[in-house]
């Protein structure tokens, strides 16, 4: 068992409940790939989720890690978000927005919150309502900058 955070423990093991309540298994494999996604606090391949855990689970192979993703995704607590060149999962258990680096490909989180006013203004002017639970800007990352 990896190290986590009190938060990580807490997301854990509301994820794990939500599971549960939702009369789906809690398996060793949905356990260590929620792990993972919290401890790289970024949205992965699933090869590199595969890559993270497969040193310490090598009979994991990288159908199961699809597998598994499609079921996390199919409760809601996975999201997943192709930009083109390649398809990332992240945790959707918290209301996120996402910004891509342009150059790098980098991937970032925004929280739902910091854009909950600009949409509504939007809305408001537009008359539309917006669907969906996430979006994606296109940025350039603080690395490819300086
Ligand atoms: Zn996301
Ligand atoms: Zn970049």
């Amino acid at each position: 068992m990896r190290v986590v955070t009190e938060v990580d423990q807490r997301r854990l093991d509301a994820i794990r409940d939500q599971l549960r309540c939702d009369g789906r298994r809690w398996t060793v494999a949905k356990s260590e790939l929620v792990q993972a996604m919290l401890a790289a606090e970024a949205h992965l391949s699933a090869r590199g989720l595969h890559e993270q855990l497969v040193s310490r689970y090598p009979q994991m192979d990288l159908s199961t890690v699809y597998r598994t993703l499609r079921a996390l995704a199919e409760s809601g607590v996975v999201h997943s978000l192709n930009d083109g060149s390649q398809t990332r999962y992240g945790l959707a258990d918290r209301a996120h927005h996402h910004v891509l680096c342009a150059d790098c490909g980098s991937l970032a989180e925004i929280p739902a919150a910091a854009l909950d006013r600009l949409l509504a203004t939007a809305e408001s002017q537009t008359g539309y309502r917006f669907a969906g639970q996430s979006m994606t800007l296109a940025g350039c990352c603080g690395a490819c900058r300086s």
